[in-house]
């Protein structure tokens, strides 16, 4: 199944069951039938599923391996680079069937990856986490990405992010600088609440690519991104519009603070970004969404199975992301991505053929 056969409306002509259209959103295959739908786990999911006749097939029509172990996601700690600490900040989370959006996938190709996995219904899913990272690093707070904010849209679930700031015993007023690895919903749902700054005194720094095509005047969602949303209080224009008089813009390569600084990375939005930390020494890369799960590190993605589908430009993503997989593996890096379960930090080990994922934090 390609992404572009989805439809969000493609099952609300059923007469007798479900109508997928209000919760299936993008998910939806065109393929389904009138009556049915292939993907029953997200009408579970949500809690409106109504047809008792029909049930969750586990494995049925997906490319899933075995099913994880329970609780196979842990939750990431407290990361040392040099002298800067960094802490996850978890929102929340969103779990879709493994091959998802990896159309190229088969059933095994997460054989050997299956912590990336989660349960859910019996069925191994593949959990994202949403939320952001704090930087403790000299007279600087940093913050990276925001969540995807209180009012999330299914199959999106935030709202974790002012706990998890929270315990970190900082306070908001304290965070000198917010920089977004790209302005997806999920990535800047806390910037601002009920239209007040949730860090009133941080600059708030984006690359310029992005700023200019999600926050013009003009932007409208596509159908499959307004699906996810609410357009009318999460389109980054809103969204950041309390922040707008403290806005810094940098392109590509850029020294952003003292030891952080950007890696171009475009292809997943325009002005995707990855950000290098650096501090007595040692180096960490934020990876923002160039990967959504660790095996597109670390697997050579020979057959295409770890191309993520949802790219701005999918060519200049690819292109990106071979960049920065070299930099990690020859550099042997710490890295967190910005969807890795539980927002763990970890690096790629072994040699071409053999490479795999240690955990670090
Ligand atoms: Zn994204």
């Amino acid at each position: 199944m390609r992404c572009s056969s989805w439809r969000p409306s493609a099952c609300a002509r059923s007469s007798n069951g479900p109508t997928c259209r209000a919760v299936a959103g993008p998910w939806q295959s065109a393929d389904c039938s009138t009556t049915s739908c292939d993907m029953p786990w997200l009408l579970l999911v949500s809690g409106s599923w109504s047809r008792p006749d029909q049930v969750l097939t586990p494995g049925a029509g997906r490319g899933n391996t075995q099913p994880p172990r329970p609780n196979s996601v842990q939750m990431g700690g407290s990361m040392k680079i040099g002298d800067a600490v960094v802490d996850p900040l978890v929102d929340g989370e969103m779990v879709v069937p493994a091959d998802a959006f990896y159309p190229g996938q088969t059933a095994a190709d997460w054989r050997g990856s299956e912590q990336f996995l989660e349960p859910v219904f019996g069925e191994a899913m593949h959990l994202y986490t949403l939320g952001g990272f704090v930087i403790r690093h000299g007279d600087r707070v940093i913050v990276v990405d925001t969540g995807v904010g209180v009012h999330a849209t299914f199959p999106f679930v935030g709202g974790g992010f002012r706990s998890a700031f929270a315990a970190t015993g900082l306070r908001r007023d304290e965070v000198t600088d917010v920089v977004f690895t790209h302005l997806h919903v999920d990535h800047i749902g806390w910037t601002s609440v009920d239209g007040k700054a949730f860090f009133p005194n941080a600059v708030h720094r984006v690359d310029r690519r992005d700023f200019d095509l999600y926050c013009a005047p003009d932007f409208t969602f596509n159908e499959v991104e307004a699906a996810y949303c609410t357009p009318e209080t999460d389109a980054p224009g809103v969204r950041l519009g309390p922040v707008m008089d403290r806005i810094e813009l940098f392109e590509g390569d850029d020294e952003l603070l003292p030891g952080l600084s950007s890696i171009e990375a475009s292809g997943h939005t325009p002005g995707e970004t990855v950000l290098r930390l650096t501090s007595a020494g040692e180096s960490g890369l934020f990876l923002g969404d160039t990967v959504h799960t660790a095996p597109e590190l670390y697997d050579e993605n020979a057959r295409g199975q770890w191309n993520f589908c949802f790219h701005h430009d999918e060519a200049k993503a690819l292109e990106s992301l071979e960049r920065i997989r070299r930099i990690v593996i020859d550099e042997g890096l710490p890295v967190a991505g910005a969807h890795f379960p539980g927002l763990q930090w970890g690096r790629v080990t072994g040699s071409a053929g053999s490479r795999t994922w240690e955990r670090l934090d």
